[in-house]
């Protein structure tokens, strides 16, 4: 998928060029749900947070997701540390939006060069700049609460 194509993921990075490529498997896990194993490989034009030019970062990531059938199955799920995400499926599932969303979720909270040179930026004066939140925090939040298109 061109990352151009992405709307919400190309607003994220320096220079929407590239394309995102995925692989999806379908199966049955253990307990008998229909399961998705999702990976995801591409080049991302970021902003270095240091010195502000760009950097090619590397999406390199696999997730694994159950299926449950409704928003109501969502909320019978506890909160645990399994690396399986729960997901409302239907005949028309968005999939080119779940992996746009993983994507974005996947992206560094503050990119750098590994090598970069230039001096990290000034602080803010003490005039009560605040910390920024993390922009995907919210997306991350509206998963947990079972909010995934
Ligand atoms: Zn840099």
């Amino acid at each position: 998928m061109a990352v151009a194509a992405l709307s919400r993921l190309a607003a994220s990075v320096m220079r929407p060029d590239g394309v995102v490529t995925y692989d999806c498997e379908g199966g049955v896990d253990g307990q008998g749900r229909p399961t998705l194993r999702l990976r995801l490989h591409g080049t991302l034009r970021l902003r270095c947070d240091r010195c502000g030019e760009e950097l090619a970062w590397q999406l390199d990531c696999e997730r694994i997701f159950f299926f449950v059938r409704s928003e109501a199955g969502l909320a019978d799920i506890p909160v645990d540390d399994a690396p399986e995400e729960p997901l409302v499926g239907s005949t028309h599932f968005d999939l080119a939006a779940l992996i746009e969303d993983e994507a974005i979720l996947q992206l560094p909270i503050s990119p750098r060069h590994p090598d970069c040179a230039a001096p990290f930026p000034v602080e803010p004066d003490a005039d009560g700049e605040e910390e920024r939140p993390h922009p995907f925090a919210e997306l991350a939040r509206l998963r947990k609460d079972g909010g995934v298109r």
